[in-house]
């Protein structure tokens, strides 16, 4: 509770015009790229519980959020009035349990310890599984060759596994398309409906590789601090 401050109104109006004319930009360019299906998935990371609010009077119900802390801090303000959160952080098992009652889609699960304290602290929980499509040891995700261990893991403990989850890799357009097309791919054969991959720099490629959700950050609500 000691994050709790209250919104600062004047912000949320000053954020809201751009965002408004961001957002009818982006449905167009989603649209351009074949995506009318495609759901969107703001994300709000480093910006402030204003441009939630500023998000919420557009429209969003549902944000991607990165850190346990300000996902925390963000549900706190907001009280009754929270969106929906997706988790798409790398996650530590440690955090789980601090933001379990403000988290609806948890993205990022790429391990079996991880995944049982989500059953243990959100039961039922609505997740996917995060690969690691670039297999680089330095990023986050599952394997492919470990995934279809962690996904029969997640439904045997109760998870609602939605669908699988990447990273494109940065200036590589090549391997990034490869990546989500293999994601694509593997979900298929695993029967899992959706595939979240394609962010602000990429989703043209991730909508034409089968995305059925993008997560935009820079696209929507501007530069990160
Ligand atoms: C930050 C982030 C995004 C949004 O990135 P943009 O390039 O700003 O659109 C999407 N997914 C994950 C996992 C992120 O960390």
């Amino acid at each position: 509770m000691t994050d709790q401050h209250p919104i600062d109104e004047s912000l949320v109006e000053q954020l809201a015009a751009p965002l408004g004319e961001r957002l009818a930009a982006l449905h167009d360019r989603i649209a351009a790229a074949g995506g009318d299906n495609v759901q969107l998935l703001p994300v709000s990371k480093a910006h402030p519980v204003e441009a939630v609010v500023a998000g919420q009077r557009h429209g969003l119900a549902t944000f991607g959020e990165n850190y346990a802390q300000e996902l925390a801090a963000k549900h706190s303000t907001l009280g009754e009035d929270a969106p929906g959160f997706h988790f798409i952080g790398q996650l530590q098992r440690n955090k789980v349990r601090q933001i379990a009652t403000a988290v609806t889609v948890w993205q990022s699960v790429d391990r079996i310890r991880v995944a049982d304290e989500i059953a243990k602290r959100a039961p039922g929980a609505h997740a996917f599984a995060q690969v690691n499509l670039a297999e680089d040891p330095a990023k986050a995700g599952c394997n492919f060759e470990d995934l279809p261990e962690l996904v029969d893991h997640m439904q045997s403990i109760g998870l609602q596994v939605d669908g699988l989850m990447g990273v494109g890799t940065a200036a590589d357009d090549a391997a990034t398309a490869a990546g989500f097309r293999r994601l694509r791919a593997q979900a298929d054969s695993m029967g899992l409906a959706d595939c979240s991959m394609g962010m602000t720099a990429d989703l043209e490629l991730a909508i034409k590789e089968g995305s059925t959700m993008v997560r935009i950050g820079t696209a929507l609500f501007g530069a990160r601090q």
